[in-house]
């Protein structure tokens, strides 16, 4: 019989991108996804997946939710991805952020404990705890200096992540993933906000951009790439954390000039500061240390963030351009 994983999140990117992972490994994977989201599948449908998964309708605030859907799945791996994800967001709706994305992880590792607690758990941690870094590259051992409610919230559920393995002895991991993207990444962060700019941009559809601040850098992965050392981290022999990365950091600026120059565009003639976008606390720079990931997991990032952009870029013009037709028609 096939393997079961339960996937919370599963219409977000990365769930999309795990679940495409699974099935192709030959597992039965059941999404568990709030009734409110039921016609948010888009990102199944745009990797062509969405009839391949099982939807157990529940929350991560419902606990009893929880428990029937590892029941109904007879999961042996859940992948614990849903969250308020977005930073920005994080300081109009803290209390939901905590609940959800802090609280939320206690839910999931509750139900697996009262239910089988021979499941293994997968936590989606985050660079984000880094936040005003105290070292130069991030790895493991660097020490946490949150600078948004979403990051708190975060270093909630990575610690009872490793509470619930050091107490219980639970197979629970924490992926201390670095910023990933993808085609189908949600269009209020940075990348995609830009990658889908340039191609109403190019296509005559708009003439400005407006970000805030452009200086910051992040390392960007593909989330193609990242949703493997997820799998990964379930696969061995003692649970662990591990922070995944490319080992590279880029200026928002930096990939702007990659994502309009792949059109024939300079970024400097669209692009327009507006403070509205600054955070009330910024995390300048991050910079991942992926060296315990590819020694211990064999994974390491495939993607350059050229190929990425371009992808996404590649991506938005085709969407645009069949919005464009499509109103053509009508
Ligand atoms: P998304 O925001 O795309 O997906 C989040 C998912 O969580 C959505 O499917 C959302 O459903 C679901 N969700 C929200 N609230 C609940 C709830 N109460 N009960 C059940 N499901 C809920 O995030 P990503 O796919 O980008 O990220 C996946 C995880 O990895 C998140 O936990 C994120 O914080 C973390 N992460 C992401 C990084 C990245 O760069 N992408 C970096 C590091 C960590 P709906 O949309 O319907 O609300
Ligand atoms: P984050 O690292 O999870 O916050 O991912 P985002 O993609 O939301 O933001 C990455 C960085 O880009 C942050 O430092 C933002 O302040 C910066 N940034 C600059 N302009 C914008 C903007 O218009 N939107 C977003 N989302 N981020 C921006």
């Amino acid at each position: 019989m096939n393997k079961s994983a339960l996937v919370t999140g599963i219409t977000g990117q990365d769930g999309a991108y795990l679940a495409k992972l699974l099935l192709e490994k030959g597992y039965r994977v059941y999404g568990f996804m709030p009734r409110r989201s039921s016609s948010m599948n888009w990102r199944l449908q745009y990797l062509n997946i969405d009839q391949d998964i099982e939807i157990i309708e529940g929350d991560i605030m419902d606990v009893s939710s929880l428990i029937r859907a590892i029941k109904k799945s007879q999961a042996r791996e859940i992948y614990n991805l849903a969250a308020q994800s977005f930073v920005g967001t994080s300081w109009e709706q803290p209390i939901l952020t905590a609940q959800v994305t802090g609280l939320g992880v206690v839910n999931v590792l509750e139900a697996i404990r009262l239910t089988d607690p021979s499941i293994r758990f997968y936590q989606a941690s985050t660079s984000e705890m880094f936040g005003l870094i105290q070292e130069a590259e991030q790895s493991e051992k660097t020490p946490f200096y949150p600078r948004s409610p979403y990051a708190a919230a975060k270093i909630y559920g990575h610690w009872i992540t490793i509470n619930y393995r050091e107490s219980f002895k639970m197979f629970a991991c924490s992926g201390i993933l670095f910023n990933h993207e993808s085609p189908i990444r949600g269009i209020e962060f940075v990348t995609r906000k830009v990658t889908d700019a340039v191609a109403r941009i190019k296509l005559g559809l708009q003439k400005e951009l407006f970000l805030g601040n452009i200086d910051v850098k992040r390392d960007w992965g593909y989330a193609g790439d990242y949703v493997e050392a997820m799998w990964l981290m379930l696969q061995q022999e003692t649970p662990d954390d591990y922070v995944v990365a490319t080992g590279r950091t880029t200026t928002v600026r930096d990939m702007c000039d990659i994502a309009f120059k792949h059109v024939g565009l300079f970024y400097d003639d669209h692009v327009v500061i507006d403070p509205r976008f600054y955070r009330p606390a910024e995390v300048e720079v991050l910079l991942g240390n992926p060296a315990k990931a590819k020694e211990k997991l064999g994974w390491e990032a495939k993607t350059s963030l050229a190929e990425l952009i371009h992808m996404m870029v590649d991506a938005d013009m085709e969407r645009v351009e069949r919005e464009i037709k499509m109103l053509g028609s009508r």
